[in-house]
C-alpha cells in the first residue's frame, strides 16, 4: 500500500503479555510498513483490567523494541462515543433489549425441543428470546438482531491480507446466523462490548489494516458487519496463525509460564523472543 498503512496491537490490560502478543504486535509493527503502528488499550471491562498489567504492557513492548504515537487511545475514556454508536444502531432498528441471564439462556438451550445448543465464538447462540419483546432499554443489555442487520447490508466482504483464513468455503451470512447469532453490543454493566468499541475506535483512529490472530476471524466477520450498518469504512484485515505451546495448545493470558516478563527475568534478549517465533 503506498505511503504505509495504519495498523494497531490492542491488547486488553487482564493479564502479562505473552509470546502469541509479541509475534501480533511485531506483524502489526511490519505490515505498517513505514506508516503508522498504534497501540491502544482495551480497558472497557474495568473489572478485568489492572493498571499494572497495563503498565507492564508498556513496558514489555518498549524492551521488544516497539514504539508509537502517544497518547495512547484508552477504551475506558471513550464510552460516550461507544453510546453513540449504539444509538445509531438503535435508530436504524437492528437492536433490541434483551433481560436474559445466563442461566436464563442455558435453561432455554436445554429445553428438550430445541436440539443441541449451537455454540460459537462468542458463547451458546442466543435463542433469540427477547427478540420482539419491546422491552424497556434501561438496565437491560443490547443486542444485535443478527438477521435484520444481514438484511440490511448484505453479508461481510472485507479484503483478506494474512495468510490464513476460514477458506473461500465459509459463507459469512449464514455462518453469523447459525454459529453467532444475536450477540451483545452493549453489556448492562458497561453500556458496550469488545465488538463494538473496537469497531468505532478502527474507524476514529484511521485504522487501514487490523492485524490480529486467526481465533479472532469471526470477530472480523461481526465487526465488518458493524462498519457497514454504521456507515464505516472497512479497513483491510490481516489473520496470522496462533502461537502455540509444545503440546499445541495455544497460549492464552493465563498461561504466565510463556509470558514475556518470566523470560525477561531469565535473561532473555529481544532477538531470542524473535527467534522463538519465528520472526
Ligand atoms: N483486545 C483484544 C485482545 O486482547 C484484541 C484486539 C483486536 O484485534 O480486536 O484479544
Amino acid at each position: 500500500m503506498a505511503g504505509g498503512a495504519v495498523t494497531r496491537f490492542a491488547p486488553s490490560p487482564t493479564g502479562p503479555l505473552h509470546l502469541g502478543h509479541a509475534f501480533s504486535a511485531l506483524i502489526a509493527l511490519e505490515r505498517a510498513r513505514g506508516g503508522t503502528f498504534l497501540l491502544r488499550i482495551e480497558d472497557i471491562d474495568r473489572a478485568r483490567c489492572r493498571s499494572d498489567h497495563e503498565a507492564a504492557i508498556y513496558d514489555d513492548l518498549r524492551w521488544l523494541g516497539l514504539s508509537w504515537p502517544e497518547p495512547v487511545l484508552r477504551q475506558s475514556e471513550r464510552l460516550n462515543f461507544y453510546a453513540e454508536a449504539l444509538e445509531n444502531l438503535n435508530e436504524i432498528g437492528v437492536t433490541y433489549p434483551c433481560r436474559c441471564s445466563r442461566a436464563d439462556i442455558r435453561s432455554a438451550l436445554s429445553a428438550p425441543q430445541e436440539g443441541a445448543p449451537a455454540t460459537g465464538p462468542d458463547g451458546p447462540v442466543y435463542p433469540g428470546t427477547c427478540r420482539g419483546c419491546g422491552l424497556p432499554s434501561d438496565g437491560a443489555a443490547i443486542r444485535l438482531d443478527m438477521r435484520r442487520a444481514l438484511a440490511l447490508v448484505g453479508p461481510p466482504e472485507f479484503e483478506e491480507t494474512g495468510p490464513d483464513h476460514m477458506g473461500p468455503q465459509i459463507k459469512y451470512a449464514q455462518y453469523l446466523i447459525e454459529n453467532v447469532g444475536d450477540i451483545v453490543l452493549a453489556r448492562r454493566d458497561i453500556g458496550t462490548s469488545y465488538h463494538l468499541a473496537v469497531v468505532v475506535d478502527d474507524a476514529a483512529q484511521g485504522i487501514t489494516e487490523v492485524v490480529r490472530g486467526l481465533d479472532l476471524f469471526e470477530a472480523t466477520m461481526i465487526h465488518v458487519l458493524l462498519q457497514r450498518l454504521l456507515g464505516l469504512p472497512v479497513p483491510a484485515y490481516h489473520h496470522h496463525r496462533l502461537i502455540r505451546d509444545a503440546e499445541g495448545r495455544r497460549l492464552a493470558k493465563r498461561d504466565d509460564a510463556r509470558a514475556l516478563a518470566k523470560y525477561r527475568a531469565e535473561g532473555a534478549t529481544p532477538q531470542d523472543i524473535r527467534r522463538m517465533i519465528g520472526f
